[in-house]
């Protein structure tokens, strides 16, 4: 079999499987099976495929038919030009929360020592500390799950000398120094509890509750994270926060939190406010 026809049996098998985006999906399978890109696909359809290749990409099309997000299926995802194992117990990354990255590399300063609270997959950690050198980051997780796939991540970009990860379910409770840090990232769990049902069935039956659900409104988390991560700033240091989106932000901005002052927020880009940005007094 060449290259084509694998890539059309794939397709194939992905449309009768309901998945809608099939030809990129297919060709992200065979790069996986292949350590190929589709580049070469394009310019050398006609190269051959050994006999175990269309099977080893029909089991993952198989897994990603049953529900399994691509990115699951694949092992890996790319957040901020970097790769990223990922797998059941890590949110997959989000386009958006590049965002995030982009707004630490805007803050003054070429040292620092930071956090990224609720990790997961240690994407804003890693991407972080990838782009300043000079940086150390504290990863802080309530789930072992989740810094497993943080610590292989932080292993593979050779960033463990620079990076300490801490399970700690209770963010009061974490021996960071107080007033020693920087600024803190955080993507934390914003999804009201009453939308999770309607969450894609990929979500929804395969990445973490924990990384999802936000209470009743969805904002459990980021309100007690705007309460009690202050105390880990040092004065004029900055709080950067992804949030479910208009609605979220605009009740942030009609709240006080006594130790900080709102900068901000930023937009993603679908042009919708996403990022709440603060600044500890
Ligand atoms: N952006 C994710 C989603 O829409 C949610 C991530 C989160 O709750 N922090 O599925």
């Amino acid at each position: 079999m060449t290259v084509r026809e694998t890539l059309l049996a794939l397709r194939g098998l992905l449309v009768a499987g309901g998945i809608g985006r099939s030809d990129l999906e297919a060709d992200r399978i065979l790069e996986s099976v292949l350590s190929r890109s589709r580049e070469f696909f394009r310019i050398h359809p006609e190269a051959p495929c050994g006999p175990d290749v269309l099977p080893r990409a029909a089991e993952l099309a198989g897994r990603r038919i049953q529900g399994e997000p691509l990115a699951y299926v694949l092992g890996e995802a790319e957040f901020f030009g970097l790769p990223f194992f990922v797998g059941p117990g890590c949110l997959v990354p989000r386009p958006e929360t590049e965002l995030l990255v982009e707004a630490v590399l805007s803050l003054p300063g070429k040292t620092g020592f930071f956090a990224d609270w609720g990790t997961g997959s240690g994407c804003l950690l890693a991407s972080i500390l990838k782009e300043r050198p000079d940086f150390f980051g504290w990863g802080v997780d309530a789930e072992a799950s989740a810094l497993a796939w943080a610590g292989r991540n932080l292993q593979r970009h050779g960033l463990t000398g620079r990076s300490k990860l801490v399970l700690e379910p209770d963010p009061t409770a974490v021996p960071i120094p107080p007033a020693s840090l920087d600024f803190i990232v955080t993507n934390p769990p914003y999804i009201p509890r009453s939308a999770l049902p309607g969450l894609m069935r990929e979500v929804r039956d395969h990445e973490p509750l924990s990384a999802l659900d936000g209470g009743a409104e969805g904002m459990d988390l980021i309100f007690l994270f705007l309460r009690v991560l202050p105390v880990y700033l040092r004065p004029g240091g900055a709080l950067l926060m992804e949030t479910g989106g208009a609605d979220q932000v605009k009740r942030l901005v009609g709240e006080e939190f006594p130790e900080l002052i709102m900068e901000g927020f930023l937009r993603d880009y679908g042009g919708i406010p996403r990022h709440v940005r603060y600044r500890r007094r």
